[in-house]
């Protein structure tokens, strides 16, 4: 087991945390909170125990000087303020002389949050390599890590594993949640166990989808995903999303060969055109044209996997049925997401978009949880472990040390 921040002796001591401040911002308003919200345990626990507390995090990709205009971490600065209703100090520098002496002034319960370390992968990707310097800059200034940030634990940034190799360390509150959550639902789930798998790019979910087969009864395939297995079994899926590659069509085709009775595929799709934008119809999958693409599943799809849902013990979906962020293109989504409402079994959803349209679409109070890992969620459920959990010291580690 990771040491567990309640577990730290706190008094007194300077903690620096790596938080998932990754926000959707726009012309600089937050849109969405939760994450922020998120970190609240965390930083009030760190509060009670009369903490000077650090804070980092990273927002958005920077590439360029340009990206740094529009993900400066100032306006959650200005939020968390108000959630924590104290005075959150914001540095606009990352790595300055300045700073261990800002915080040497800083009183117990004070907040000091710095500037998007992302900023510092311009020019020379310092953060997202894990640059030694960088980590032993922000061990330096504090006594603690708390790595705090789930989403970005699939990372080996400088943030993330980087400080965990000077300073003692342990998991927040957010992050021993998510943890908890996926073990208890996904690691021995209760069977029998569906698997719903759809959205966009076959590539990035064949790990996922190779490490889920074995331990479940049903995988439902819908979105790009699908529509790349059907390719394999050379359906004329028109001009939809799917994957070019040989190399993969090569490894699905293995994969319906070792798995055939656990694969569920759509039936009938609801498809646009290449060519005309109003163009929308109800097709069976074998009458797809050229032209045609499939966006959407239709109806006999939803009525087949409703029997594998409803026998199910647990369910776990990631991606989504079409393309959801189009109204014409939701109802496959919506539909699906009845049925798991109306479901006995544990259900879990992970990844961004996922999530995103669970909220979107109005149906988080049904699912029994909602990850907020995005990829890393998925890296967890792939290999069991993550490199920004292993770098946080063991209970009995910690024991030693005595801090
Ligand atoms: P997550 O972020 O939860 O891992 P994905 O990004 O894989 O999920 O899936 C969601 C995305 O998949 C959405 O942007 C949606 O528009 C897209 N998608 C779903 N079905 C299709 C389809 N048939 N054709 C093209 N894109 C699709
Ligand atoms: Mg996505």
């Amino acid at each position: 087991m990771k040491q567990r921040l309640e577990k730290m002796n706190l008094k007194e001591k300077r903690v620096i945390v790596r938080c998932d401040f990754n926000v959707p911002i726009y012309n600089g308003k937050i849109l969405d909170d939760t994450k922020i919200v998120a970190s609240l345990e965390t930083i009030r626990y760190l509060i009670k125990n009369n903490c000077k507390i650090i804070l980092l995090s990273h927002l958005g990709k920077i590439k360029t000087e340009e990206d740094k205009l529009e993900n400066s971490l100032e306006p959650v600065a200005k939020r968390l303020k108000e959630l924590v209703g104290r005075e959150v100090y914001f540095s606009k520098e990352i790595m300055d002389p300045e700073i261990p002496k800002r915080i040497e002034l800083m009183l117990p319960r004070d907040i000091l949050l710095l500037e998007n370390t992302r900023f510092l992968d311009v020019p020379n990707k310092l953060e997202s390599n894990c640059d030694p310097q960088v980590a032993q800059f922000f061990a330096s200034l504090a006594d603690i890590f708390v790595m705090d940030a789930f989403a970005s634990a699939h990372r080996n940034h400088a943030s993330t594993t980087g400080i965990a190799k000077y300073i003692p360390s342990c998991i927040g509150f957010s992050v021993e949640k998510e943890l908890v959550a996926l073990d208890r639902f996904l690691k021995e789930p209760k069977h029998p166990f569906t698997v719903i798998m759809g959205g966009a790019k076959v590539e990035s979910k064949l790990e996922l989808i190779s490490a889920l087969l074995p331990k479940c009864e049903h995988l439902l395939l819908a979105g790009g995903i699908a529509n790349s297995f059907l390719k394999a079994l050379n359906f004329n899926i028109g001009s939809s999303l799917a994957t070019d590659s040989s190399k993969t069509i090569e490894k699905l085709k293995q994969i319906m060969l070792n798995y055939r009775e656990k694969l569920m595929l759509p039936l009938d799709a609801v498809v646009g055109s290449t060519y005309d934008d109003h163009y929308i119809r109800y097709k069976r999958i074998n009458e797809i044209t050229d032209n045609e693409v499939i966006n959407d599943i239709g109806t006999k799809t939803l009525e087949k996997y409703k029997e594998a849902i409803n026998e199910s013990q647990t369910i776990f979906l990631n991606g989504t049925m079409g393309v959801y962020e189009e109204e014409r293109y939701s109802n496959g989504t919506k539909e699906l997401f009845n049925l798991l409402k109306n479901s006995n079994a544990i259900v879990v959803a992970g990844g961004g978009d996922s999530v995103s349209a669970v909220k979107i679409l109005g149906f988080k109070e049904y699912f029994t949880y909602l990850s907020v890992g995005g990829g890393a969620t998925l890296e967890y459920l792939t290999k069991g472990h993550l490199v920004g959990i292993d770098a946080i010291m063991e209970e009995e580690e910690i024991e030693i040390l005595d801090v």
